[in-house]
């Protein structure tokens, strides 16, 4: 654990991005702090609740289920969002629990999301997340699949796609990475993207980033890997 609070780390996280978007001749108002509360308890997360943060972000649906219902209930206006891969026999809780999806990686997932927002006539947002590195271990498309899937999305599925996630490689400079996925966002006409972490939010931010994803700034380190 590190010497501040999650109160004092998200005042910090909120003072950099505002730098960030100085930095980059942005307005910090087009800029959404996403807060990642994974394996932190309700204890931890109340307190950044009251500093006035209203956007969480989790990794895992079943996580997520056993810990925000309550949390939710007592914080009426939050949003929550996915930010793991997710399984596609979990689509129907995804679509159910989340105001957005940042990991819209595959066909089969595509097909179930667009069932379950039909079924349950919801929309959570929905990121496509390019695997920009073309790492073999990690989920995502691939950059040169990705215009051909978000049509798929849009015209086999009906699904709205509003923007793309990425995650660098963690040992590579992530600035290409940003700036390769704000191309494909903006070739196909997509708004939003989902990128930047602790490490990494400062030169998303520069690169056009709308959501930046922050659990360890906030929170301080996770005791278990996830
Ligand atoms: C855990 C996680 C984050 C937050 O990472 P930090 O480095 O702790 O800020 C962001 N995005 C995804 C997809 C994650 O799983």
């Amino acid at each position: 654990m590190r010497g501040i609070s999650p109160t004092a780390g998200i005042e910090l996280v909120r003072q950099q991005i505002v730098r960030a978007c100085r930095d980059a001749g942005r307005d910090p108002a087009t800029v959404t702090l996403v807060a990642i509360s994974k394996t932190f308890d309700a204890a931890a997360i109340e307190p950044v609740i009251e500093t006035g943060q209203r956007i969480f972000g989790e990794n895992r649906v079943q996580e997520a289920k056993a810990k925000w219902p309550s949390l939710l209930a007592r914080h009426p206006g939050l949003q929550l969002h996915l930010v793991g891969s997710l399984q596609s026999n979990k689509a129907r809780d995804a679509v159910a629990m989340f105001d957005a999806i940042h990991s819209l990686d595959r066909d089969s997932l595509a097909q179930a999301l667009a069932k379950e927002a039909n079924r349950q006539a919801r929309r959570p947002l929905l990121f496509v997340e390019i695997n920009t590195g073309a790492e073999p271990q990690k989920s995502g498309i691939l950059p040169q699949e990705a215009d051909s899937f978000i049509a798929a999305c849009r015209d086999r599925y009906g699904l709205a796609i509003s923007g793309l996630m990425c995650i660098p490689p963690v040992n590579e400079a992530p600035a290409p990475h940003f700036a390769l996925t704000a191309r494909i966002a903006n070739r196909n006409g997509l708004r939003l993207l989902s990128m930047g972490m602790s490490a990494d939010f400062e030169t998303a931010i520069a690169f056009g980033a709308t959501h930046v994803r922050i659990g360890t700034a906030i929170f301080g380190s996770r005791s278990v890997s996830t």
